[in-house]
This record gives structure tokens, C-alpha cells and sequence, in this order.
């Protein structure tokens, strides 16, 4: 029987156990997915004896994804990012990956089949972990220029010193003028999220065929994606990145890659309806 498990602090929100439960029961696998609640005091003790309390590998949740990524042994990608959300132990070592830009990039590719990247432009905003994996994801696959647009500037700053000179700092106060040319728009904030306030942007400089994605994923449609979808742009919501970021750690843990289906789509979006 192989074991994983979702570590964070707190960790009761975590709809990966219905992800991962969900296709240990597809595929016939003799496994267990659970959820973990680990201070962040007694994380690299949990950590140095994952094989002791009987897990394969682990995801990582808020707060841990920078601080396992110094316990764990990381990759090229998650030592780009100086984070990680997926561990898995090979050999008694403790490796540790980044999923989230591929879960990204995944999500957009089924949801806008026909958009082209390479050598385009888009805007991101926000300058956090998750835009962080986002922007790394564009870079590779061929974005041609970023504009990044932040609350707080120097974290834009940062990140453009960072990743270099395909990626802009812009002000806040310029979101809607750098709307104009972009091929994507993608929303990393927590703005638009159910509890938080909106985010307030009028689409109206951005070109018709550009897409548009949001990672917040409760509610499943956030604000700025109805926008998108009644001015007819291409839209992908944030549940598709969850779905997708978790397919290469159930192949790391339990060597079966599985798909992301309608019918698991389904059964998480009931879930997250379920706490509107
Ligand atoms: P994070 O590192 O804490 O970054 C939060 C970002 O949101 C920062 O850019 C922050 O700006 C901005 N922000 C927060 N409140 C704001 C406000 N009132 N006005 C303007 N900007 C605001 O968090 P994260 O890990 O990147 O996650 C960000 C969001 O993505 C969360 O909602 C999370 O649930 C979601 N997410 C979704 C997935 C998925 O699979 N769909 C994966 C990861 C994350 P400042 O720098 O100015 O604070």
C-alpha cells in the first residue's frame, strides 16, 4: 500500500485528497491520499521522516512550499523557483519539484487550444509564489515579452530582476493601458477570490482574441472571467490548474499518470460549490 499525503498549516481546505482519492479509485491502486496538518516548527522533522511515518512523497502546501524546499533535494525547476509543492523520496532521498507552472500551462492549453504564445506578450498581475511558477512557465514556453503589474511594486521589481528582461515592472495605476497588445491576461492575486474584494479592471483595451486566465478557482467563475467570456474572450479558470498540477505527483507516488476527466472536474466543483 503506497501513502502520500498533503502537508500545510492549516490544512482543512485542501481538496487534494479528493483529487488524488479520486483517481487511487480510477485506476485500481492499492493507496492512500491524506491530509496532514504540520506546524511550521516541526516541518523538517516531519520531513526528515517521511519514510518512517509511511509516505512516498507528499505535497506541500501554504506556508511550506519555500521552507521544504531547503529540507528537500530540488530539482532544476523548483531551484529556479526557490520553491516546491511536490516531494517525493527516491533511493531513502527526499526530492523536491514545482507542479504548479505545468498544471498551469496544462489548464490553458485545453481551455484555449488555439492560443499561441511564442514570442507574444502578456500581462500578469500579481508578484507571488504562484505568479512566480506562472511566469517561469510562460518564459519557457516561448513567451516573448511579460508585463507584470503588483500591489506592491518592489515585488514586481524583484521578479523582474529575477527572471531578466522579458519581464517588465509596470505600475498599477497603467493596468488598463498595458492591456493593449497582449495575447494573455492572467490574474495571480487573490482579488476576485470569494471573500475578497474584486478585481477592478475594465477589459476594454485588451484585443478580442487575447485569453484570460484566473487561478482563483472559488468561486469557479470569478468575476473577471465573466467579463472575459461576455466580451468573447478565450477564458481558464483556476480549478484546471488544481486539477493538473496534481498529475505528476500521483505519477511520482504511485506510477500511474492519470487524466484530468470531466467527471473528476465535476466532483471537484461540486465540492467547491458546496463552501459558496
Ligand atoms: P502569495 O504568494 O501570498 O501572493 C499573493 C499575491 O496577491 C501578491 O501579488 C499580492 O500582492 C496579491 N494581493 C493579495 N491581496 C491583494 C489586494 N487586496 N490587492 C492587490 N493585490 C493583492 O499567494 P500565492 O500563493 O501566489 O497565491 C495567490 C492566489 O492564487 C491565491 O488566491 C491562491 O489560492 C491562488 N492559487 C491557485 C492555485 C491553483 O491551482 N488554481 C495555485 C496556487 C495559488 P502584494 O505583493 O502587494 O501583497
Amino acid at each position: 500500500m503506497i501513502r502520500a499525503c498533503v502537508i500545510g498549516w492549516p490544512i482543512a481546505h485542501s481538496r487534494s485528497p479528493l483529487i488524488h482519492g479520486h483517481w487511487l479509485e480510477k485506476y485500481a491502486i492499492q493507496g492512500a491520499y491524506e491530509k496532514k496538518a504540520v506546524e511550521p516548527q516541526h516541518l523538517k522533522d516531519f520531513l526528515n521522516n517521511l519514510a518512517h511515518h509511511g509516505y512516498a512523497g507528499c505535497n506541500v502546501t501554504i506556508p511550506h512550499k519555500e521552507a521544504a524546499f531547503h529540507i528537500a533535494r530540488p530539482d532544476a525547476l523548483a531551484t529556479r523557483l526557490g520553491a516546491a509543492n511536490t516531494l517525493y523520496l527516491r533511493d531513502g532521498i527526499l526530492h523536491a519539484t514545482s507542479t504548479d507552472g505545468e498544471g498551469f500551462m496544462a489548464s490553458l492549453k485545453a481551455d484555449a487550444p488555439g492560443l499561441v504564445l511564442v514570442g507574444k506578450s502578456a500581462l500578469v498581475i500579481g508578484a507571488g509564489g504562484a505568479a512566480r511558477a506562472i511566469i517561469l512557465a510562460l518564459l519557457d514556453h516561448g513567451i516573448g515579452h511579460i508585463d507584470l503589474v503588483n500591489r506592491t511594486p518592489e515585488r514586481a521589481r524583484e521578479l523582474s530582476r529575477h527572471f531578466g528582461n522579458r519581464v517588465t515592472p509596470i505600475a498599477w495605476d497603467r493596468l488598463e493601458q498595458a492591456l493593449e497588445n497582449q495575447s494573455l491576461l492572467v490574474n495571480t492575486t487573490s482579488l476576485g477570490m470569494a471573500g475578497q474584494p474584486t478585481l477592478a479592471i475594465r477589459l476594454d483595451r485588451l484585443p478580442l482574441e487575447a485569453a484570460v486566465a484566473d487561478i482563483v478557482y472559488v468561486p469557479l467563475e470569478t468575476p473577471l472571467l465573466k467579463q472575459a467570456a461576455l466580451r468573447g474572450h478565450p477564458t481558464s479558470g483556476g480549478l484546471g490548474m488544481l486539477l493538473h498540477q496534481a498529475v505528476a505527483g500521483f505519477e511520482l507516488w504511485f506510477g500511474t499518470r492519470p487524466q484530468v476527466t470531466p467527471e473528476l472536474r465535476a466532483l471537484v466543483e461540486a465540492d467547491v460549490r458546496k463552501t459558496m
